[in-house]
């Protein structure tokens, strides 16, 4: 598609993980490494990116505006691709100015982002304030919602699926599972539309992050919604239901943001059998879920699995005390 702007290093790379293989035998573990985007320590967010930035020149605008928790990693990729892009960034924030600001926080700084802080929650009437208040300064503001989750954004992981199903191709292989993190609904839409229009194998088992709100959307929802409003857009006719939204649910209870010992456990794990970093809120509950699954012998046994890292290392800094 050639209605992105670029951003990242793509394809990234995908590969076995020969340590973690033997000690899960008999599955045979792959890892798809967004983590490696290359866009200021890389992330799943760079692919939706892609897609959100070319909307907003295509809109003539001039001026960014996200939102999310202080420790997002959407926020630190948005910063850094409104530095590429020359574009102004502003990120509203959850909560107050810390003494000492950390992890993704201090990256989106370092890298010129305008940040406001919100308070408890972000309201929506706070978004609209700030998106008037840049209109009034004689800015263009272009708003991407909370984990650049929208039917835009979403594109960048139809692409992906095309990207790995070339890869996969290449090395003569197949996934049966597919393991990731889900929490704004982006990603997993994505990769629904994708994996149908390019014929990609692999059950999804999309991990919640997020333990569901009596008082909010399910994650499900928004996905669906996601899903059908780029349907037009990808070209693909086919009803979604509800099985095909169904996430792994569970391993969400801490709620967002709260590090256990199972996401520390799954930190350790990977990088001391393979070297490579997950992150506290997101990959390391999901990568859990996945290790949890493989040892109660749930997946056939043989199966290949792909675990499809979705970033988040700076993260580790913010939760320290948590983690080592
Ligand atoms: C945002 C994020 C996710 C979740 O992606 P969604 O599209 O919001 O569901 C997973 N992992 C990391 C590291 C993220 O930053």
């Amino acid at each position: 598609m050639s209605n992105r702007y670029p951003l990242g290093f793509f394809p990234t790379p995908v590969h076995k993980l020969n340590n973690l293989s033997r000690v899960y035998q008999p599955y045979e573990i792959y890892i798809k490494r967004d983590d490696q985007t290359g866009l200021a320590s890389g992330g799943n967010k760079t692919r939706k990116l892609e897609y959100l930035l070319q909307e907003a020149f295509d809109q003539e605008c001039d001026t960014i505006v996200t939102a999310g928790a202080q420790q997002s990693n959407h926020a630190r990729q948005t910063a850094a691709a409104c530095a590429i892009a020359g574009l102004e960034c502003h990120l509203l924030l959850k909560g107050e100015a810390p003494g000492q600001p950390n992890g993704n926080l201090l990256l989106s700084l370092i890298l010129g982002a305008k940040v406001h802080y919100a308070g408890e929650k972000i309201r929506d009437e706070q978004v609209e304030q700030l998106m008037k208040d840049l209109f009034l300064l004689g800015k263009k503001p272009y708003f991407i919602p909370i984990g650049g989750s929208n039917p835009t954004g979403a594109l960048g992981f139809v692409e992906a699926c095309r990207e790995l199903k070339q890869q996969l191709q290449q090395q003569d292989l197949k996934m049966d599972y597919i393991f990731f993190a889900s929490c704004s609904g982006g990603t997993q839409a994505g990769l629904l539309l994708g994996k149908e229009k390019y014929g990609l194998e692999g059950t999804l088992m999309p991990v919640s992050i997020q333990k569901p709100e009596l008082d909010e959307t399910p994650l499900e929802l928004l996905v669906l919604d996601i899903v059908n409003l780029a349907k037009p857009v990808t070209g693909i006719e086919r009803v979604f239901l509800a099985e095909d939204l169904a996430l792994i649910r569970g391993y969400d209870e801490a709620g967002y943001g709260v590090v256990t010992p199972q996401e520390k456990k799954a930190i350790h794990e990977l990088a001391r059998s393979e070297g490579i970093f997950l992150d506290p809120v997101y990959t390391g509950r999901a990568f859990f879920a996945m290790m949890d699954y493989l040892q109660k012998g749930l997946p056939e046994p043989g199966s290949k699995i792909l675990f499809w890292h979705t970033g988040g290392l700076p993260a580790i800094f913010a939760y320290a005390d948590k983690i080592q």
